[in-house]
């Protein structure tokens, strides 16, 4: 039977939440994602309109189907989580749902089960301002979104997620994993990536060691993190440097190439698969080998 999988943070075809959707739906699984509720609107419109149906295209000339777009709010647990001003602002009472408790309770009541488990999201209102500037609540804005975030979310999918399988061929290609995205600005200066953005990646990539040995010894699942080289999506576009950024690597990087969103996605689709089935609790560097850098050249 196909593996099914849950992706958190797709509103988009440029983000690496896309990539990974298509590498796992090239791969045989069936795609469910939760997109942020500010962002539902127009990420269904434009699905529903076909503006994304280029992207859509996979390797077998197949459009990738998403089966089911949840709305979601990563930084609330449950409804009880949600202060009245979201409550009535009219994007999010337009939905229901959205909480990390709430989404993963339809996601069982519609399927039952997921075997993967992806988190591409993060956020950081004052990314863009040093860490000696950055207010308390901005720093603990970027660690709820980007990394408190991942271990709500494992937490409230765990009981649903079938455990990983022994390596038994392709049939049961997929299974009992999940990953996060992470960035090398948790253990190097990377001036500009501020706001507590680089702790909250700290964290996370901490987080993933912990999670694993938990989620292991409990549910058989494997718990791993992408260090990703640079990509031009939203997100990244918002903090402001991220041209720079790309230039930089290109120069720098032992593959002086530039990196594309479908390697992000095939090395998830990797960490997803059986031929993974020894790895958990790991950084994995996606990035053209700039992290072995020492110095620029
Ligand atoms: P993206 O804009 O495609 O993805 C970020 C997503 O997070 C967006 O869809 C946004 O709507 C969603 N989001 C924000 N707050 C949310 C919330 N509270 N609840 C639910 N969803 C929320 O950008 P991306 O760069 O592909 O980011 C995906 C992941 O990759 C992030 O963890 C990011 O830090 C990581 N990453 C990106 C780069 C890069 O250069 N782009 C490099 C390394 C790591």
């Amino acid at each position: 039977a196909g593996k099914r999988a849950f992706i958190a943070g797709v509103a988009d075809d440029n983000g690496y939440g896309w990539a990974i959707a298509k590498s796992l739906a090239a791969a045989g699984a069936e795609i469910l994602v939760g997109t942020w509720v500010p962002a539902l609107n127009i990420f269904e419109t434009s699905l529903r309109r076909g503006k994304f149906d280029e992207s859509r295209v996979l390797p077998d000339g197949s459009l990738m189907e998403i089966t089911k777009v949840y709305p979601l709010d990563a930084v609330f647990d449950n409804l009880d989580d949600v202060p009245e001003d979201i409550k009535s602002n009219k994007r999010y009472a337009g939905s229901s749902n959205w909480t990390v408790k709430e989404v993963a309770e339809s996601v069982k009541q519609d399927f039952g089960s997921i075997d993967i488990l992806v988190h591409s999201l993060a956020n950081g209102p004052e990314v863009s301002k040093p860490l000696l500037e950055t207010s308390r609540n901005g720093y603990l804005a970027a660690l709820s979104a980007s990394s408190y975030s991942y271990v709500s979310l494992l937490k409230h999918f765990l009981p649903l997620m079938n455990p990983g399988m022994s390596f038994v061929g392709f049939s049961r290609s997929l299974g009992g994993s999940s990953l996060s995205l992470t960035y090398i600005a948790s253990e190097r200066i990377i001036p500009g990536y501020g706001g507590g953005m680089s702790s909250a990646k700290a964290a996370l990539e901490s987080d993933t060691k912990v999670l694993a040995f938990e989620a292991g010894r409990k549910n058989k699942i494997r718990v791993n993190t992408i260090s990703a080289g640079p990509l031009r999506s939203r997100a990244a576009k918002a903090i402001g440097f991220i041209d720079t950024m790309i230039e930089y690597s290109i120069a720098n990087a032992p593959l002086q190439k530039e990196l594309s969103a479908d390697e992000v996605g095939n090395t998830a689709a990797f960490l997803a698969s059986p031929l993974a089935s020894a790895i958990t609790g790991a950084v994995i560097y996606v990035d053209n080998g700039l992290n072995a850098m020492g110095v620029g050249v």
